[in-house]
């Protein structure tokens, strides 16, 4: 297993967890004089700036990416709907390929309508269908341009409204059915905040292996959790075994980047340089 204590030149920063503070080419500056040699940026944190001038800011600070958020969020009420998630999900993968993403992330979507709480209908086996075909169409566009796509299970507590796949079991399922030859264009993201507690994690990582487990995102679980959404811990802060599940993760062979994502209202109240240097003290001593 890999030592962080004495580096952080594994860490990557999901870009989230500053968005409140600062714009993207701001993040990629602070990130750049800490050394944090790595970043996941979300799409409206990039168009917020401009692909094109993220795309040099990043080469220009030698910044690499874990990853690409976020594409998905396949079912619709009607065909239109599909149709239109099938292009915006074409366009997610142009970005990727644009600012040279390992893979893009797939938070796949539920019942449509269900964030703004008007579910359009309540069959989540219908939405677990379309995340299938949505999936498997995107994946054809995936192979003709080589960008992989990660399927990330989320949490159960939000399989109504923002992913219908919850178990990496659930997800490499997919992966074993729509990419049963292991390309390496179709594989998962592996979050511990959505796993911690799945009595399969172990056996399921193991499963995936290098060729599908394709990042690997920390935080923590706080108790008590007071947000479904933004109430992320700081690593350290909460009940997530984080060694023992990256144990798991790099006896894979995984050699990525350990990606910290935090949607947090408490630290996105804090300045974003101490929680910069928070996540990279907590990163050597616990992460
Ligand atoms: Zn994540």
């Amino acid at each position: 297993m890999r030592d962080f204590s004495t580096s952080h030149e594994h860490l990557s920063l999901n870009t989230a967890t500053v968005r409140k503070q600062w714009k993207l080419d701001r993040i990629i500056d602070e990130c750049a004089r800490r050394g944090i040699r790595a970043i996941s940026p979300w799409r409206d944190q990039v168009a917020a700036v401009g692909l094109e001038e993220i795309a040099r800011r990043l080469r220009d600070t030698g910044t690499r990416l874990s990853g690409y958020c976020r594409g998905g969020f396949f079912p619709a009420a009607d065909a239109a709907g599909l149709r239109a998630a099938l292009a915006d999900n074409r366009r997610a993968i142009d970005e990727a390929k644009t600012v040279n993403a390992p893979c893009l992330v797939l938070v796949v979507g539920a019942l449509p309508g269900a964030l703004d709480g008007k579910a359009a209908y309540k069959d989540l086996a219908r939405a677990r269908g379309e995340v299938r075909d949505g999936i498997a169409a995107s994946l054809e566009y995936a192979r003709q341009v080589g960008m992989p796509l990660a399927i990330e299970p989320l949490h159960p507590m939000q399989a109504a409204d923002r992913a219908c796949v919850n178990t990496l079991e659930q997800a490499l399922d997919l992966c074993d059915e729509l990419d049963p030859g292991r390309s390496g264009l179709l594989g998962v993201a592996c979050d511990v905040y959505h796993t911690w507690w799945d009595p399969k994690l172990a056996e399921q990582i193991d499963r995936a292996g290098p060729k599908r487990l394709l990042a690997h995102h920390v935080c923590d679980w706080l108790t008590p959790t007071r947000d479904l959404l933004n109430d992320r811990g700081m690593m350290g802060d909460g009940v997530i075994e984080l060694k023992k599940i990256r144990g798991w993760v790099e006896a894979t062979g995984f050699g990525g980047f350990c990606e910290v994502e935090i949607f947090s209202d408490y630290w996105w109240g804090r300045p974003g340089e101490e929680v910069l240097d928070t996540c990279i003290a907590r990163f050597s001593s616990v992460a």
